[in-house]
């Protein structure tokens, strides 16, 4: 078995300074992990920090790819993401015509049955109008059941999340349609109260989208679905980049939820690009100094973040510590996927996707099941 020695190994009991993590190539497994002396094996010597390799749930596209253009743009869009750090991905699919949403879950249902990706996230179609983002809204359908079932069937059972407006008449019997067939209902581009998004997660679901944007903001006697999100067992996406939101609230959810925050990049096609125009779905995106909006239209339309930039700013712009930030980039993620004892921490018999961060928290080298890409 090869060791990997030198790094601060970040695993889920707090950081090993100069920890050891094996490798079994021959499985993509990891070994034991410990500290101080290692075992024998074919030793690497490391530098800086080794996490878990990234979970993003909440993904369109990235490296110059828009997720929904085509099979290639899907899997030139994971490569790109692949190499900063996302060793999991569920691919996010905008609200589109449903036919166009069913060719794209084809897409994604074989890159899942290849091990490629871990499924589709529906962005939609079952959204409020009023705060759609930078879906369009002429793509915007009121809940359907024998709508969800047709998209459950193109995804081939790759579907893993489906985010709902609970406020919609029908989202209840929609959420709980969704959970009953193992897809994780989550609340979001909603303009429920409190109330209304608490009857969603009544009914059944468990994440909320991009936690504070796409929602009501929070008021003292009317909280909103991002307090009513906090308030459950919810897990709670948040997108880290410092532009959408506030790093007050970033650090006060972790404070609350530190094993429900998952972050997420809802990055586009811009993300690892220059200033530019660009395509998310079938709508037209600026990007100026790295934050990408609508053009005509100026609402955010994603971000051009990596895990790795989420991650970055967790610790720095932030100030949380590095176990906290790896655990919502990757453990946490995996826990709301099921997916905890496959993949999502630096532990015995877990899969070998490893990203190792130099001391400024950027890429150097990654690893998926066992190998270095
Ligand atoms: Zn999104």
């Amino acid at each position: 078995m090869a060791v990997l020695t030198g790094a601060r190994v970040v695993t889920p009991s707090g950081v090993l300074d100069d920890g050891w993590v094996q490798v079994d190539a021959s499985t993509g497994l990891i070994g034991q992990v410990g500290r101080g002396e290692p075992p024998a094996g074919e030793r690497l010597a490391l530098s800086g920090w080794l996490l878990p390799g990234f979970i993003d749930v909440h993904v369109h596209g990235g490296g110059g790819h828009d997720f929904t253009a085509s099979a290639n743009d899907l899997a030139g869009g994971i490569a790109f993401h692949r190499r900063h750090g996302t060793t999991g991905t569920v691919v996010s699919l905008m609200a589109g015509p449903i036919d166009a949403m069913c060719e794209q879950l084809g897409w994604v249902s074989e890159l899942a049955r290849a091990g490629a990706v871990l499924g589709a996230h529906l962005e939609g179609p079952f959204l409020a109008p009023g705060r759609c983002g930078a879906q369009n809204p002429a793509h915007l359908l009121a809940p359907d059941l024998p709508m969800l079932g047709k998209l459950l069937d193109a995804g081939q059972g790759a579907v893993r999340t489906i985010t709902v407006a609970p406020e919609l008449d029908g989202a209840g019997a929609l959420i709980g349609e969704a959970a009953a067939a193992g897809v994780i209902a989550a609340v979001g581009h909603t303009t429920a109260t409190y109330e209304q998004a608490m009857a969603g997660f009544v009914a059944g679901a468990s994440l909320a989208t991009h936690l504070f944007n796409a929602m009501g903001p929070i008021g003292q006697r009317a909280p909103g679905p991002a307090v009513a999100a906090l308030d459950t067992g919810a897990y709670l996406e948040l997108i880290n980049d410092g532009v959408h939101v506030h790093e007050s609230l970033v650090r006060l959810t972790a404070r609350l939820a530190p094993d429900r925050l998952v972050l997420i990049t809802d990055s586009i096609s811009a993300a690892g690009m220059t200033d530019g125009h660009y395509r998310l779905g079938d709508r037209d995106v600026h990007v100026t100094d790295g934050r990408a909006r609508l053009a005509p239209g100026g609402q955010l339309a994603g971000s051009t973040l990596t895990m790795a930039a989420a991650v970055r700013h967790a610790v720095d712009g932030v100030g949380l510590p590095i176990e906290l930030a790896a655990a919502a980039a990757a453990t946490n993620p995996a826990a709301l996927l099921g997916l905890s004892s496959e993949r999502g921490a630096i532990a015995s018999g877990l899969r070998a996707d490893l990203v190792l961060l130099d001391d400024r928290l950027t890429v150097g080298k990654v690893m998926v099941g066992g190998s270095w890409i």
